[in-house]
């Protein structure tokens, strides 16, 4: 999409400081990390967030979980917190679909 903010930084329109990417994801660190450790994984096609995933783009959503599984466990990640905030009043600020992955302290439960 022409003005979403993820898909230009996956065109390259916007520059990130990425750990992986393929044809289809992007892996990349958050500008505002919150926690010592705290990367994105978004698909590269425009999906709003996690309420539009379908049998059409899940195969995506797939991936990017088993992307999620080599990251950590190539950084040495044993633990670690995967979230997908979906919807304004669930904290989702850019609508472009986003795993934030986050690690390296004791992540409080419930979350906030
Ligand atoms: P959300 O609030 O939608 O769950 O997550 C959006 C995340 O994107 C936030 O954690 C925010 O810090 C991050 N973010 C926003 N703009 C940029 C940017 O231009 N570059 C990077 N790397 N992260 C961003
Ligand atoms: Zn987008």
């Amino acid at each position: 999409m022409e003005d979403c903010l993820f898909c230009k930084i996956a065109r390259g329109e916007i520059p990130s400081n990425k750990l992986y990417e393929d044809d289809e994801l992007l892996a990349f660190y958050d500008i505002a990390p919150q926690a010592p450790v705290h990367f994105l994984v978004i698909p590269k096609q425009h999906i709003e967030s996690c309420g539009k995933i379908d049998g059409d783009n899940s195969a995506v959503v797939a991936k990017a979980f088993e992307l999620i599984a080599k990251l950590t466990k190539e950084n040495g990640l044993e633990s670690f917190r995967v979230v997908s905030n979906c919807g304004e009043e669930a904290g989702q600020s850019v609508p472009h679909l986003h795993f934030h992955v986050l690690a390296g302290r004791s992540l409080a439960w419930p979350p906030g």
